[in-house]
């Protein structure tokens, strides 16, 4: 999509440092890192908000989770352990819209998921 922030790092136009990528999804690290790890997985399909999945949606859906565990494996962290965010709209604070998946860790997080 034109205009969308994670679709021009799809498609490079905008650079990333970038951690695992297939056909159907990309994870770089975030710009501005919240936590020792804090890597954002994205599917390549342009869709703003977890609220505009679609039934044909769920496949990818569960994809991008598989994806996680790999990438855990692949960046080391996996025993340790680590959380996965998604925002979505004004009150959950989305900033970018196209929907995207936070992996937080590299640190104890503690119990609260918010602080
Ligand atoms: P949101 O608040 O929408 O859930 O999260 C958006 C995330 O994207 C933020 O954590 C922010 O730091 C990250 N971000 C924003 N712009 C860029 C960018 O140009 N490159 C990368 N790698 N991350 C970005
Ligand atoms: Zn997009």
């Amino acid at each position: 999509m034109e205009d969308c922030l994670f679709c021009k790092i799809i498609k490079g136009e905008i650079p990333s440092s970038k951690v695992y990528e297939d056909d159907d999804v990309l994870a770089f690290h975030d710009i501005n890192p919240a936590a020792p790890i804090h890597i954002l997985v994205i599917p390549k399909k342009h869709i703003s908000k977890l609220t505009d999945l679609s039934k044909e949606d769920e496949a990818l859906i569960g994809k991008i989770y598989t994806t996680i565990n790999k990438i855990a494996v692949q960046e080391g962290f996996s025993e340790d352990g680590f959380r996965v965010i998604a925002n979505c709209g004004k009150n959950g604070g989305q900033e970018v819209m196209h929907i995207h998946f936070h992996i937080l860790g590299g640190r104890e997080l503690g119990p609260k998921i918010i602080h």
